[in-house]
């Protein structure tokens, strides 16, 4: 949108939900850069785009049964999982209820960004082709997929999208493909009338420190995809004015706004 530009904007607003919280005792697992038993403890993140042709959630979080576990689940002996408040609550308080949800949006298949597939049954699920393949397909687990954590995933419902999607056509809501963490790991970028663009960038870099020096994490599926994916989002940056958020970086999300504030 150009100051020129007569049209309107559609007004797309963006809510940031904060889907649990992750309490690493190795942060060496998830940043190539991280010394030998560096604690550092991640941010989870889901998102409501409501556009006025169509409401999206981005990602669905820790499961919401992990709130009522005092000390959380333990998912790995450095790793425990911790919901501090569910994602079925806030859209509560956004008086949104999630059955009339029209489109599910999944940056990828791991476990942190699918636990609460079951709470939108009515929505249209995108995801890329890529993803899609390998979670349903026989070498899953080689590609760090786990099929029971997405069991509740309607595969009837799954629309499956390869590269980028403009979702609503206006260019205001782009399904943004970032393969490497997973075979087809994507983003989103939500352009907004004010706030500019913002590319949801999920797992590409797990700090920003990582980020900035395009650090890829050696157990992705694919490290040539994952060098380009940061660089894609680089360039977004840079030509596009983007704003790119790390969905675990708890520092640098630290002053993003959470919902019930919402971006426009
Ligand atoms: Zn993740």
């Amino acid at each position: 949108m150009t100051p020129h530009d007569s049209s309107t904007p559609p007004d797309v607003r963006l809510s940031v939900l904060d889907t649990g919280l992750i309490e690493c005792a190795d942060f060496a697992l998830f940043s190539p850069n991280a010394g030998p038993a560096v604690r550092r403890d991640m941010s989870v993140r889901s998102y409501l785009v409501v556009h006025p042709r169509g409401t999206l959630v981005w990602d669905t979080g820790i499961a919401d049964a992990i709130a009522d576990l005092p000390d959380g689940q333990r998912i790995a002996e450095p790793i425990v999982f911790k919901v501090p408040r569910t994602l079925r609550s806030q859209l509560d308080e956004l008086g949104v209820d999630p059955g009339t949800v029209d489109y599910l949006g999944l940056s990828h298949l791991h476990v942190d960004h699918v636990g609460n597939l079951d709470l939108f049954p009515n929505a249209t699920v995108l995801l890329q082709e890529a993803e899609y393949a390998a979670g349903f397909g026989p070498d899953a687990e080689a590609l760090t997929l786990i099929p029971e954590t997405y069991a509740a995933l309607n595969r009837d419902h799954v629309r499956a999208i390869s590269g980028d999607h403009d979702l609503f056509g206006d260019g205001t809501v782009v399904l943004t493909a970032l393969p490497g963490h997973t075979p087809g790991h994507q983003g989103l970028l939500v352009t907004l009338p004010d706030a500019g663009p913002i590319l949801l960038a999920t797992d590409i870099a797990y700090s920003a420190e990582d980020y900035a020096v395009s650090a890829v994490r050696p157990s992705n599926t694919d490290l040539e995809a994952s060098r380009r994916s940061l660089e894609k989002a680089h360039a977004l940056e840079r030509e596009r004015g983007a704003t790119v958020w790390l969905h675990h970086d708890r520092a640098a999300q630290a002053a993003v706004r959470t919902a019930p504030s919402f971006y426009r």
